[in-house]
């Protein structure tokens, strides 16, 4: 079932929860190995035995009545997730739960083009999602090769809409690029909501944000991204959306404000 939606500057988001599960033993190393320069008291601050990953999509209706699809999760048993990832995906059934066909969907705007964003976009070689245009950096578009390229990009044809950079999609809710995670890894900002994709993959680098994740194509940039991006949301005391942790939302707070208020 879809978690509880909440409401951002007039837009309802939903997360769907598109899976749940262990990394798969093609990419499973120890979690020392995964996330790299955590010690001992960062993995304490978050209480961490194990990684056992949410696929969250997340679905956004506009006082508009616009319908954005922000990633598309894990896909079938034959997609390019498949060789490490939980499939299949529940995703449609939870667009269903919603209460959507997915004809009903306007756009879908992938944060980036790992399998497990973008796999299931694409059921059978043909767009999942019929009528929406997909939403995809130009970045990552010229860095894309293999498997996602063929099954999943290619059969989007002429669905795809490349963007260079930010670009306000819709009252209140802008897309920016948060590059280093994936050259063109872009973010969905929604009033004070961030969805950031792979921005933040495990509540230990909230802890300290230069913590790397071993699958990240640039990992400096990656870091810097994150740093950069938890601050802006500590400074409005925002919220925000992650892919892969157990619970969707997560409020950030300033900690300047907090010791204020103790
Ligand atoms: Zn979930
Ligand atoms: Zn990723």
């Amino acid at each position: 079932m879809p978690h509880p939606p909440k409401v951002f500057a007039g837009v309802e988001v939903t997360p769907l929860c598109d899976a749940v599960g262990p990394m798969g033993p093609a990419l499973r190393r120890p979690l020392d190995e995964t996330f790299l320069g955590a010690t001992a008291e960062h993995w304490a601050a978050v209480n961490a035995a194990d990684w056992v990953l949410h696929f969250h999509c997340y679905l956004l209706r506009d006082p508009a009545d616009r319908t954005i699809l922000v990633d598309t999760g894990i896909g079938g048993t034959e997609g390019p997730a498949a060789a490490w990832a939980p499939v299949p995906g529940r995703l449609m059934a939870e667009v269903a739960a919603a209460g959507l066909r997915p004809e009903d969907v306007d756009v879908v705007v992938l944060t980036h083009l790992h399998s497990d964003h973008a796999g299931g976009a694409v059921v059978d070689g043909v767009p999942a999602f019929p009528n929406a245009r997909h939403l995809l950096q130009r970045d990552e578009l010229d860095w894309v090769r293999g498997p996602v390229l063929e099954q999943v990009v290619r059969p989007l044809g002429d669905s795809l809409q490349v963007v260079d950079g930010l670009l306000e999609m819709a009252s209140g809710i802008t897309v920016v690029p948060t590059p280093g995670h994936t050259p063109g890894h872009q973010s969905v900002e929604v009033g004070s909501l961030v969805l950031g994709g792979d921005v933040v993959l495990h509540p230990v680098q909230l802890v300290d944000p230069s913590i790397r994740y071993a699958y990240d194509e640039d990992a400096d940039r990656a870091a810097a991204t994150r740093a950069a991006l938890l601050t802006r949301i500590r400074e409005r005391s925002g919220t925000l959306g992650t892919a892969h942790f157990a619970e969707p939302f997560t409020e950030l707070r300033d900690p300047a404000h907090r010791s204020e208020h103790p």
